[in-house]
C-alpha cells in the first residue's frame, strides 16, 4: 500500500461516521487515480454509481465479469454506462466457463463453489487490486453478520490496500429512496424476488420472509464469496 502514510484511518473512520455518502466519497476521491469502485451492479452498487458519476469523482469504476452473470445484469451493466457517459471496465477470470470446465469439470460452481469464487471472483479481484491504494465497497452493517462491524474506512488486511464504505450505516429503505428520487437504474430482478444478485447459477429467488442473502448458494452453507471477509473469519 502506498497511500499517504501518515493518515489515521481510526480518526478517518470516527470523523467521516455521520456523514453523508457523498461526502464520503468526496472525501475518498483524495486517493485518485489509486482508487477504485468494484461494483457486482447491487441496487447499493447502482446508489454509489449514481453518485460517483453524477457528481463526477475521479474514482475508476470496475466489475468482476464472472461469465455467468444474469442477462439482465449485463443490460444493467450497459444502461448504467450510456446513463451516466461513464466507463465500468470489465475484470474477467484468466478461464472462460469453457476453460474452466475442460480444466476442472463442468459446473464447478455446484460442487465446489468456494473453488470457483477463488477462481473467477477472488483471484481477478487480488490482480486488480494489486494497482489500486483504495477501494471502495457498497456493503451495509444490517447486510450480514460479518458486514456489522464495517467502518466508513478501514485497513483491508485481506487485500492490502485501504477500504471505504460510504453506504455502511445506510438501510434497505435508505437506498431504495435514493434509487427512486434519483431515478437511478436498478436490476428489474429486484422486482422478481431476487433482493441479492449474483451469478446466475448460484443465485435463487427468496420468499417471504426469507433472509434477502438467502438466495445465493442457496443450501450450500456458503454466505460470501469471500470478498468482504477476513481470511481469519471465514477461509
Ligand atoms: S458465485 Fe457461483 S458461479 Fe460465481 S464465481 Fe462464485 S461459485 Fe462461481
Amino acid at each position: 500500500m502506498t497511500a499517504t502514510p501518515a493518515l489515521d484511518l481510526d480518526a478517518s473512520a470516527a470523523a467521516l461516521e455521520g456523514q453523508s455518502a457523498l461526502e464520503i466519497l468526496t472525501w475518498a476521491a483524495r486517493f485518485a487515480p489509486r482508487i477504485t469502485f468494484a461494483t457486482g451492479f447491487g441496487a447499493e452498487g447502482c446508489v454509489v454509481i449514481d453518485l460517483i458519476a453524477r457528481h463526477r469523482l475521479p474514482i475508476d469504476l470496475f466489475t468482476l465479469d464472472t461469465g455467468v452473470l444474469f442477462p439482465e445484469t449485463y443490460a444493467l451493466w450497459r444502461q448504467l454506462e450510456a446513463r451516466y457517459g461513464v466507463t465500468i471496465r470489465a475484470v474477467r477470470p484468466a478461464q472462460s466457463i469453457d476453460e474452466q470446465a475442460a480444466a476442472h469439470g463442468p459446473a464447478l460452481w455446484a460442487r465446489e463453489p468456494d473453488r470457483c469464487c477463488e477462481l473467477r471472483k477472488l483471484g481477478p479481484l487480488r490482480a486488480q487490486l494489486a494497482g489500486f491504494d483504495a477501494w471502495i465497497t457498497a456493503i451495509r452493517r444490517d447486510q450480514t453478520a460479518d458486514r456489522a462491524n464495517a467502518k466508513i474506512v478501514e485497513p483491508d488486511r485481506k487485500f492490502g490496500l485501504i477500504k471505504i464504505n460510504p453506504l455502511a450505516a445506510w438501510t434497505h429503505k435508505d437506498v431504495w429512496r435514493h434509487i427512486v428520487t434519483h431515478e437511478v437504474p436498478y436490476n428489474p430482478l429486484h422486482d422478481q424476488g431476487y433482493p441479492s444478485i449474483g451469478c446466475a447459477p448460484c443465485t435463487s429467488p427468496v420468499g417471504e420472509g426469507e433472509d434477502p442473502r438467502a438466495g445465493r448458494w442457496r443450501g450450500t452453507g456458503k454466505t460470501e464469496c469471500g470478498l468482504h471477509v477476513l481470511p481469519v473469519v471465514r477461509e
